[in-house]
């Protein structure tokens, strides 16, 4: 009897110690990750969407996708319906930097990771931050300027207000252009941002400082490729496009096109599929329980206006004629047929 009830016992115990496991692992649901755009307007977020999520299913997580078409209100629901759905992690490219404090709480609540995608998000509690060198962006942007046009007119456009990255494109742009405007080289005759980044906003605020200006301008900096189109754009129709240095960003085939054209100069490369392979991989560490100083890729800290927030920076580089086929075609970014046309 003894043994029999030793033997039961036994089961029992073996039961209770692997059912659990057993049940754990069966029940161990699928990695699930929102991703919330801000916008889709300018063509490197289609890029962003399309890595992060060809990325993460290759990692067996499951993406839930939106775009808030810039409107604040809508994004923040958006991300509201994301965490009711059950991720694991949100994954956020604000379009308004300021007004995810509560949503950053919410989400911590459910216990959702929140990673801020290409922008900061201020003011909040986000776990980690993955972008670019954002101040070497504008670096990259005023130097090329400032040695292409040493003296003369500028006119300096910044991006939305409401986005992070154009105040550090701005600051990287100025410590190029602010010295030359000291010594007396460099006269600022404009100097603003554009609302959501609208490439036709950028071409009305530019037709009106060509004719503040009486066209005599000889450098502009665009904060990036849509804005670029805009003035660019407004410089033709003064007959002045190729005759002005007119900088960029993002690398998209309309301004690639332009530079090979000549009527833009250059612009700032972001291998954005780096950036959205690299999110997709941290997001799902950060799913499976990793803790944020426990990832290898962290490689500097970025100031939210609330603490130093532990940040994953990928490095721009400049492109303008000279080294398009190097960096662009060589590495896939487009063919030479799209750059160049068909021959
Ligand atoms: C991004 C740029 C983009 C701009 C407009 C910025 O935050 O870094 O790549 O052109 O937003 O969407």
């Amino acid at each position: 009897i003894v043994s029999i009830v030793v033997a039961v016992a036994f089961i029992i115990g073996i039961g209770f110690a692997v059912v659990p496991k057993y049940a754990k692992a069966k029940t161990s649901k699928q990695i699930k990750i929102g991703l919330s755009l801000a916008t889709l307007q300018e063509e490197r977020w289609h890029k962003d969407r399309d890595e992060f999520v060809k990325a993460a299913q290759k990692l067996g997580a499951k993406v839930l996708v939106q775009a808030a078409n810039m409107d604040d209100v809508k994004q923040k629901e958006q991300c509201e319906n994301l965490i009711s759905q059950g991720i694991d992690v949100l994954v956020i490219v604000p379009n308004n930097a300021e007004v995810f404090t509560s949503i950053i709480d919410e989400a911590h609540k459910a216990g959702v990771k929140v990673i801020s995608y290409d922008r900061l998000i201020k003011n909040a509690n986000v776990d980690l931050y993955v972008s670019f060198d954002n101040v070497k962006v504008g670096e990259l942007q005023g130097k090329y300027l400032t040695s292409k046009v040493p003296k003369g007119n500028y006119f300096v456009f910044r991006g939305a207000p409401t986005d992070n990255n154009a105040t550090l494109f701005y600051q990287g742009a100025m410590k190029y252009i602010q010295p030359l405007v000291k010594s007396g080289k460099v006269k600022v005759l404009f100097d603003q941002p554009v609302k959501d980044w609208k490439p036709e906003e950028a071409l009305r605020l530019c037709e009106n400082a060509l004719t503040a200006a009486k066209n005599n301008v000889q450098g502009i900096l665009a904060p990036n490729d849509g804005t670029a189109g805009g003035i660019i754009q407004a410089l033709k129709a003064q007959g002045l496009a190729g005759k002005v240095v007119v900088t960029g960003q993002d690398a998209d085939l309309a301004a690639v096109k332009r530079i090979v054209e000549g009527t833009q100069t250059m612009t700032v490369f972001k291998d954005v599929r780096l950036l959205a392979k690299k999110a997709a991989e941290v997001a799902v560490e950060l799913a499976k329980g990793k803790k944020v100083s426990q990832l290898k890729d962290v490689n500097g800290k970025v100031y939210n206006g609330k603490f130093n927030v532990p940040s994953i920076l990928l490095t721009p580089v400049a492109v303008d004629k000279s080294n398009i086929d190097k960096v662009l075609i060589q590495s896939g970014w487009f063919t030479k047929e799209q750059v160049y046309g068909k021959k």
